[in-house]
């Protein structure tokens, strides 16, 4: 009933609703009522101005004064609140409950309980900001193992707390403190502050308020650029400290830090031990970057997947066989396991089921997004590669998870996608999607039922937060795959051994072809016929067409003439256009590109 009167709400009013997302301050929130209430047709005035004809209406934000919409009575605005006004008011405050809760949620994951400075996360997002000069401290509690030791960990917690305090008290207005880990804690002061002075405050803070004698020693670097090197020097200064007797604070020197592992040269080297299925060195040099400050998710992110990606790339280059990205891949999940065992995340409330699509060869990317959204602060259970659809369904039963994450590789498992998803909807559960087949919006991803998209982690983690505090309505009816689609698909095989006859006449190249290469032509036109599938399913040609500009490149790597993929989709066109006159158009319409850019 709802989605009915909001399915005529005037576009103004959906916009002013969804900027209600992004209020921030009190003005922020008038503005986005004006734009409300004069797309309405009516005007804004204060709440002492408005006299009998305005509509009282709540509509006050934060510490800002009510907003009273007041509707002059020639116009229809009047009848407009009266419409959209309470679904408004629902929308607004649904809006702004999400927004709080994502923004306690980010809090919660980026604070440590412990002293209540910000967690390494949250420093190593200040690094990432860090200025040519900022000066980075890294600072270590002296012998500290022996409070514990001496008089137990609630007086050990004691002597951090007091610590933290003691931080706290002697930064000032633009310096950064976190807590690191353990007894470590860095501070970061701009290039204009004096390191050498906020230390000696700190030690007569410290000398004052210390709950047991303890002392700290401390190394500080200037930042050059690039934060991994410098928490590196910082840490060999604090090293040479400690060498030097403790309780004292030492100098890096620029430059002078040679890590063994490096985001620059990580990618080729660890690729060295991946493509060798080395899990012991592909998990050493991983850890390696851990141990050298760089930050969790650049690592997951940035580096991992890189590497990653560079073996697919070379993969569809024709140079590595399925067995060595077979290989890598378990060489990087290895990587990835010995990442989350090293590194603890708090759990927040909450479960996401994060699965690939059926027929999707292996599970990383699923686990590298799972990895990506607990360090975020979520519940995550991943399931392997190739999990059955019922077996998934079972799983949901059983997890009592609030939402389904599918990651898809390849537009041609979009029935699997559908499933999983029609899966998750029977159960009231809300599903997002992500992956490379998807592209680089939610258009496809809608089209196949899904209830969002992302593009990474990073953009799902406030959408699932978001279903969390107000789980969304899902209709647990199935989204039927496109009927000529599933045509296509259940007769992909049989389409393209029949084209084999028609481009053994039409091009006779294909006389002198061996087995294997045969094999490979057959394999191809099937591959043609599923991703035209793909595509009328998720009503996107450019799936189509994405497929045959790759397709296409890859035949010239291997040696193909250029006039062979055309000639293919000649051969494949009877039987489409037996299939569906308008598949059979798109089949064309992918040949007219492929021979222009042929000419071009
Ligand atoms: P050093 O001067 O060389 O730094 O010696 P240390 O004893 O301070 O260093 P070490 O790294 O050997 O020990 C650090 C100890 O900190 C070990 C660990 O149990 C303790 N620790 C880490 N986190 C916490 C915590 O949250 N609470 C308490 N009470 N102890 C902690
Ligand atoms: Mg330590
Ligand atoms: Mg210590």
């Amino acid at each position: 009933m709802a989605n009915d009167v909001r399915a005529e709400v005037p576009n103004a009013v959906l916009e002013a609703t969804r900027s209600l997302l992004w209020v921030d301050t009190p003005a922020d929130a008038a503005r986005v009522a004006a734009a409300l209430v004069q797309g309405l047709g009516g005007d804004v005035v204060p709440a002492d101005a408005a006299d009998g004809s305005a509509i009282p209406a709540d509509l006050s934000f934060g510490e800002g004064a009510p907003v009273l919409a007041a509707a002059r009575p020639a116009t229809s605005a009047r009848t407009l609140l009266d419409r959209y006004l309470p679904t408004f008011l629902l929308d607004a405050r649904q809006a702004l409950e999400l927004s709080d809760r994502v923004e306690r949620l980010a809090e919660s994951a980026s604070t440590d309980v412990l002293t209540g400075l910000p967690n390494r996360r949250m420093l190593e997002r200040s690094l990432g900001r860090l200025a040519d000069s900022d000066a980075v401290i890294m600072l270590d509690l002296d012998h500290f193992k022996a409070v514990n030791d001496d008089f137990g960990h609630a007086v050990g917690d004691d002597v951090l707390r007091s610590f933290g305090a003691a931080l706290l008290a002697t930064v000032r207005g633009r310096d950064t403190v976190g807590r690191y880990g353990g007894e470590e804690f860095v501070v970061v002061l701009p290039a204009s502050a004096h390191p050498d002075a906020f230390l000696s405050r700190l030690r007569d803070h410290w000398l004052a308020v210390r709950p047991q004698p303890i002392t700290f020693s401390a190394g500080i670097a200037l930042s050059s650029g690039d934060p991994a090197e410098v928490m590196a020097r910082a840490d060999d200064a604090l090293y040479e400290a400690k060498e030097a007797g403790r309780d004292r604070w030492i100098w890096a020197q620029a430059g002078t830090h040679t890590t063994t592992s490096t985001p620059g040269d990580f990618v080729e080297s660890y690729l060295g031990d991946a493509l060798s299925g080395d899990r012991t060195g592909g998990v050493r040099q991983t850890l390696d970057l851990l141990d050298n400050h760089v930050p969790y998710e650049q690592i997951v992110v940035d580096l991992l997947a890189a590497a990653q990606c560079e073996v697919g790339e070379r993969w569809q280059r024709n140079e590595l066989t399925p067995v060595d990205e077979h290989l890598a891949s378990g060489v990087a999940a290895a990587a990835l396991d010995a990442l989350a065992a090293e590194t603890s995340h708090v759990d927040v409330s909450g479960l996401t089921v994060v699965t690939c699509s059926e027929g999707d060869w292996h599970s990383l990317a699923a686990q590298m997004f799972g990895e990506s959204l607990r360090s975020h602060g979520f519940g995550v259970s991943v399931l392997g590669a190739s999990t059955p659809v019922d077996a998934v369904a079972d799983f949901l039963d059983r997890s009592s998870c609030d939402s389904l994450a599918v990651s898809c590789s390849l537009p041609i498992f979009f029935p699997g996608v559908i499933r999983l998803i029609d899966a998750a909807h029977a159960r009231g559960i809300p599903a997002i999607v992500g992956g490379r087949a998807f592209g680089t919006d939610s258009r496809r991803a809608l089209h196949l039922g899904a209830d969002a998209w992302a593009a990474s982690a990073q953009e799902a983690a406030p959408i699932i937060a978001g279903w969390r505090s107000t789980r969304p309505t899902v209709d647990p009816a199935p989204v039927p795959l496109d009927p000529v689609a599933a045509q296509l698909f259940a007769d992909a095989d049989a389409l393209g051994a029949e084209a084999m006859q028609g481009l053994a006449r039409s091009f006779p190249a294909m006389a002198v072809y061996d087995e294997a290469k045969l094999a490979r032509t057959r394999e191809d036109l099937v591959y043609v016929v599923q991703f035209l599938a793909a595509s009328l399913a998720a009503r996107d040609d450019t799936v189509f067409f994405e497929f045959l500009g790759w397709l296409q490149n890859l035949l010239a790597r291997r040696g193909v003439p250029p006039q062979a993929l055309p000639a293919g989709l000649d051969a494949l066109r009877p039987g489409i256009v037996r299939v569906d006159e308008t598949a059979g158009r798109l089949l064309d319409a992918g040949n007219e590109r492929l021979v222009r850019s042929h000419v071009a």
